[in-house]
């Protein structure tokens, strides 16, 4: 579990960054900020890149700025525990406050970033495991291993033996906190800054997950001010409460007036599929409405079919999917009785 030989260099400028990231060959060089994501991968042996470009030092990617006009504009590399005590993410956006204290443990979240963490590599029980354990299977799809001796053809997914697809699942926390906050991303590139909505950074493949070309850098993240004071929650299905990535997620925001009727509703969901996703069936259901358990149980319907569970993670896909409807369940009560932001009760599906 050593790390890989690799050369470092530490830009202290977004157009340095770019600088070296443009000179790498496609695909030999990768990009650490926290490092709690990149680290166990480089030690696992599932990268070997030449060349990590450390951005850490890029004053400029730092920073929570809001304005009633632009909305909340949030550096690259804040870290989640800035972003969780952060009033103005607290008050304004407590999804996404409860969504970034839910991930992994404190000295993650002190390490982590939301750039970060946007970018998590997905994951699967059979990609996530040392060397040395790959080997023996003869790897998979996504990183073949050649073993003579292994037992499948190496270029197999052992989750979908008959098919090509890679499903690890994109398995992070505030991802879809701020899809349902309505978030763009900030890209800089050789083509200067851009923003896109947040859902068109991922493509919904466990192999290739990231809409991000090798020469460009994810520098900040921008929720609209009509998202502003929301009702929110997030629920998140894992082994160990106080330690873990997600095994399914769903966060929830809404607008809600004094008569219960809903004005605006979206639903998102992660760790069941390639991609954290929106739900838009939910949107088109719950506008216009009052709360009624059998509207809450049809949008709960529409989130599992939505979700695609497999067998990548450390929990059955039925018990998964199942959560799923339960969270939705759970979140959307939450939000239209206002209990936001709250310490939630242990999620155990009961
Ligand atoms: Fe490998 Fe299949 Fe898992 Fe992808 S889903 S990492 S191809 S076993």
């Amino acid at each position: 579990m050593t790390l890989p030989a690799f050369s470092l260099v530490r830009p202290q400028t977004v157009a340095e960054a770019l600088r070296v990231l443009q000179d790498a060959a496609p695909g030999q060089a990768k990009v650490i900020a926290g490092g709690t994501d990149l680290i166990p991968n480089l030690q696992m042996k599932l990268y070997a890149p030449q060349l990590v470009v450390d951005i850490k030092g890029i004053a400029a990617l730092r920073g929570i700025e809001w304005s009633p006009g632009q909305g909340l504009r949030i550096g690259a590399l804040t870290t989640l525990t800035e972003l969780e005590r952060a009033p103005i993410v607290r008050e304004q956006f407590p999804v996404l406050a409860e969504a970034v204290a839910a991930v992994a443990g404190p000295l993650q979240r002190n390490m982590g970033t939301i750039g970060g963490n946007l970018c998590l590599e997905t994951r699967c029980l059979w990609y996530n495991q040392s060397e040395f354990w790959r080997r023996a299977l003869g790897g998979c799809l996504k990183l073949p291993m050649p073993n003579p001796h292994a037992a499948h053809p190496r270029t197999i997914c052992h989750v979908a033996p008959g098919g090509k697809f890679c499903w690890a699942v994109w398995s992070g926390d505030s991802a879809p906190a701020l899809l349902a906050l309505d978030a763009e991303v900030e890209i800089s590139g050789p083509r200067g800054v851009t923003r896109r909505p947040l859902r068109e950074l991922y493509k919904n493949d466990g192999m290739d997950r990231l809409a991000l070309g090798h020469d460009e850098l994810l520098t900040a993240v921008h929720i609209p001010a009509r998202a502003a004071g929301r009702r929110g929650t997030y629920r998140k299905l894992r082994i160990r409460n106080s330690i873990d990535y997600p095994l399914a997620g769903v966060a929830v925001a809404m607008e809600v007036d004094d008569q219960g009727i809903c004005h605006a509703a979206r639903v998102a969901i992660a760790a069941v599929n390639p991609a954290p996703l929106l739900v838009p069936q939910a949107e088109a259901l719950l506008v216009g409405q009052k709360a009624s358990p059998e509207l809450i149980e049809e949008v709960a319907r529409a989130v599992t079919r939505t979700g695609k569970p497999l067998t990548t993670s450390a929990s059955t896909p039925e018990y998964r999917r199942e959560m799923l409807r339960v969270f939705t369940r759970r979140a959307l009560q939450a939000c239209w009785d206002r209990r936001d932001n709250v310490e939630h009760e242990r999620d155990t599906g009961d």
